[in-house]
């Protein structure tokens, strides 16, 4: 399939430029497009037909279900068999922006879209794009991240190319996304809100206009299934090994490591802040990717940099982790997930084993 390609211009009206691929989106195609967490592979969420193809392209499993995307507030109602008063709270806190609500489902949504469950996810974008395309097609769309199944998610029209080119119907190009992690799922079918993914909308954010918030188990401990059922699966998956060096010197932990390792003969992708990446030597050898100065720039680039690594071909990728306060809950269960939880702490100048690995240069220096 020819894959056909839209770059959006600024200087004319959105909705001309978007026409074609709201066709292509009515006669059941698939169709990638912007929205502030990350790019979407979209599909009209009322034709089960058309969300089948999403699976397909993405290598999906049939048992994790899609989110639809609506461009009103109002357009929730024919989708929920019931919107609790929380949920109602938290729609008029958070939305448009960042935030998935878990609802009860109606008879209107297909069976391949909730995979089975009797609860449906549904996201408000505040992306204008997003919003302009969900308005045009005049159905909502169900959008999981457009990448193959297991990889980063792009954050950007050249690396949703990269995994969809001749797959899918077409991508609109509106340039990079803002927040760069994805949404956060909240549970509202039960007496509190409970967080199933960590995202954009902070436990904080949330706990300040609910009073009460909770997090999945299946979220802080590995033995508890994760009541989302993506959550389960390994995710956002760079080509090559990464350990992540988590604790209150993390990023001299980084340092260390990376010299270690580039001593021992290997090419090192290095993902680290700012001021970690200040003390870094520049040699051959180090691919460094500054990720920026605080944890919004941290989401903002961490899945682009991880596809860097990939086209750099690093042997071995080190990750510096971030207190999981905030946006930091959020990039830690993701970078947790992509290091395949090989996890060291290095505080007081020592290494100790968290979880997973430990690699190779570093033995004989983490304590187990
Ligand atoms: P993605 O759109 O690829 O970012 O993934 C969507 C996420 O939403 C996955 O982790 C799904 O398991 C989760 N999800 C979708 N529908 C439901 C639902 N009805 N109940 C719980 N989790 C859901
Ligand atoms: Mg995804």
């Amino acid at each position: 399939m020819e894959t056909q390609y839209w770059k959006l211009r600024k200087d004319e009206p959105l909705e001309s430029q978007l026409e074609p691929a709201a066709k292509l989106l009515r006669q059941g195609e698939v169709v990638a497009f912007p929205t502030e967490t990350v790019y979407g592979l979209g599909a009209d969420g009322l034709n089960g037909e058309a969300c089948r193809k999403i699976f397909a392209a993405k290598g999906r499993p049939a048992d994790n279900p899609l989110i639809l995307h609506i461009s009103e507030m109002d357009q929730i109602r024919p989708l929920a068999s019931d919107l609790s008063p929380m949920a109602e709270k938290l729609m008029a806190a958070f939305w448009p922006g960042p935030m998935t609500l878990i609802v009860p489902k109606s008879e209107i949504i297909p069976e391949v879209v909730t995979a089975g469950q009797e609860t449906v996810a549904v996201r408000f974008p505040s992306d204008p794009v997003a919003r302009a395309l969900i308005r045009l097609t005049g159905r909502p769309l169900a959008a999981p991240s457009a990448n193959k199944s297991g990889k980063p998610s792009p954050t950007n029209a050249q690396d949703v190319l990269q995994d969809m080119e001749g797959i899918i119907g077409g991508v609109v190009d509106g340039g990079a996304c803002d927040i760069g992690v994805e949404s956060t799922i909240i549970d509202t079918t039960g007496k509190e809100p409970v967080i199933l993914r960590p995202g954009g909308i902070t436990e904080e954010m949330i706990q300040e206009v609910m009073g009460a918030v909770e997090l999945d188990p299946g979220l802080v401990s590995p033995d508890q299934k994760p009541k989302a059922p993506g959550m389960k699966y390994r995710h956002y998956a760079p080509k090559a090994p990464m350990f992540l060096v988590e604790g209150p010197e993390a990023g001299l932990g980084v340092i260390r490591a990376a010299v270690m390792a580039e001593a021992w003969g290997l090419k090192v992708g290095v993902l680290a802040l700012d001021e970690t990446v200040q003390h870094l030597p520049h040699t051959a050898r180090l691919v460094i990717c500054d990720a920026g100065k605080d944890m919004a720039a941290l989401a903002e680039n961490l899945y682009t940099e991880l596809r860097e690594f990939d086209r750099q071909q690093v042997d071995v990728i080190l990750g510096e982790g971030v207190p999981t306060q905030g946006l930091g809950l959020a990039i830690m269960n993701r970078m947790r997930k992509s290091a395949g939880h090989n996890i060291l702490v290095y505080d007081q100048g020592l290494f100790r084993k968290q979880s997973g690995q430990v690699p190779e240069f570093l033995q004989g220096m983490v304590v187990e």
